[in-house]
């Protein structure tokens, strides 16, 4: 019989590879207790309208990247693409109105159907965080200081901020005819997928990833040029935050976020260690999103960091060993075995078992384990109420009285 194969685009973990994910994750609860966010949780699946109203119809994900279908009873589903949708529609939903301004953070799973490669899945997973309810660039400022001193706690350096302002709406609206007109210009060097974007949401082809497009998109309108006094200021005031706060950032004046509901602060931490898949965590603020779900205007902030593509970054954490491993010689001291590691783990001494093979091949267990201790067990000592303890890297060992074990290996 054939064995099942994963599903395309679903990794399987073991060890190293999940340790470097269980990094990530821990670094970012840690941080995120610095800044007094609080944790959230939502569900993986959410009404598709969720994603569709928020994220904007034209957008890749809406359009390409949906993993939606029907439950059964024909209701339109669809496993969450990112976070920030369903922690609006709980917001709205769930009364968490109540406390804004309400700062969460969040993580796990996420799914787009898109073609894999290195750092991109069909499931993958998010570190996410948002602030909401505040429409200051204050937030704005907390928000990116939380994503650089996480980096920081990484050992990730080579991540640049990238920062550019999309304006408010007026600010908007004037950049894309003038981005409109602009490619509008140069429409027969695009690329298809550009031209095909061109009536419906200029702005997205200067997110194209294809080279053609490039000198274009180089060559087209900066969006300084229309922001109204309103919004320069209030750019402004989230760049002198991030100098007062230490934190290094690049202008990016053409960068734009692939979905529809960002204002204002857009920004992604870029490396160029990942080949093409370099944005390491991408957000800005949100202001619009609300309404999308029919909800009342609530401004604001948030970021999404993709774990897989940070565990690739960090060093390898460190590999988890036993302080003790033992070593039971003959069939009574097998059984005893049994009892002295189940008290040595209750007294939260993490130890091993080598029980397969000759006294030779359970030493060298032992010793390649990386335990500081080996616990020899042999029926004559057993008798008397006690094993050898060997310290494994000098060789040197000891008799030890099995009911003073736990002190013994504590010293
Ligand atoms: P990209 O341009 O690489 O497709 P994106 O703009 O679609 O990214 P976001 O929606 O901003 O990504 O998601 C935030 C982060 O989640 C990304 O910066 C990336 O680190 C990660 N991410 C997004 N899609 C994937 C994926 N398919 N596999 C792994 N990580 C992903
Ligand atoms: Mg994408």
């Amino acid at each position: 019989m054939k064995t099942p194969q994963p599903v395309r685009g679903m990794q399987s973990l073991l060890g190293e590879e999940a340790d470097r994910m269980a990094a990530v994750v821990a670094a970012f609860d840690k941080v995120r207790r610095l800044y007094g966010f609080r944790r959230v949780d939502v569900p993986m699946l959410e009404d598709t309208a969720v994603f569709a109203r928020t994220m904007g119809e034209t957008t890749d994900v809406v359009s390409k990247e949906m993993y939606s279908f029907e439950d059964k009873s024909g209701d339109p589903v669809t496993l969450r693409p990112e976070f920030t949708a369903g922690i609006a529609r709980a917001f709205l939903s769930e009364g968490w109105q109540q406390h804004v301004p309400l700062k969460v953070a969040t993580h796990g799973a996420a799914f787009r159907y898109e073609r894999p490669q290195k750092g991109r899945f069909r499931q993958f997973h998010q570190l996410d965080a948002e602030i909401i309810g505040a429409p200051e660039p204050a937030s704005d400022v907390e928000l990116l200081c939380f994503a650089d001193q996480l980096l920081k706690e990484l050992g990730i350096d080579a991540a640049v901020l990238k920062l550019n302002t999309l304006g408010d709406p007026d600010t908007r609206a004037a950049w894309r005819d003038a981005l409109h007109a602009h490619f509008t210009k140069h429409r027969g060097d695009l690329s298809e997928e550009s031209r095909d974007r061109l009536d419906r949401n200029p702005l997205r082809i200067l997110d194209s990833k294809a080279h053609a497009d490039w000198p274009i998109v180089d060559a087209a309108p900066v969006i300084d040029d229309f922001l109204t006094s309103d919004a320069g200021e209030f750019f402004a005031r989230v760049t002198a935050g991030l100098d007062a706060a230490g934190v290094n950032w690049e202008r990016a004046p053409r960068l734009v976020r692939g979905l529809d509901y960002y204002r204002h602060t857009a920004f992604e931490f870029m490396t160029d260690q990942l080949g093409a898949q370099g944005t390491v965590l991408a957000g800005g603020r949100y202001d619009g999103l609300m309404e999308s779900l029919g909800g009342p205007h609530t401004p604001a902030v948030g970021w999404a960091a993709g774990i897989e593509r940070l565990s690739m970054l960090i060093d390898a954490p460190a590999v988890e060993q036993p302080l003790v491993v033992i070593v039971p010689l003959g069939d009574r001291a097998a059984t005893a075995a049994e009892g002295i590691i189940a008290g040595l783990r209750r007294d939260g001494i993490a130890s091993d078992m080598a029980y397969r093979g000759n006294m030779k091949k359970r030493m060298s267990k032992a010793n390649a384990s990386g335990a500081t201790y080996a616990l020899i067990i042999g029926d004559d000592e057993l008798d008397r109420g006690e094993a050898q303890l060997k310290t494994l890297a000098s060789g040197e060992q000891r008799a030890v009285t099995l009911g003073q074990l736990a002190q013994a290996i504590a010293e």
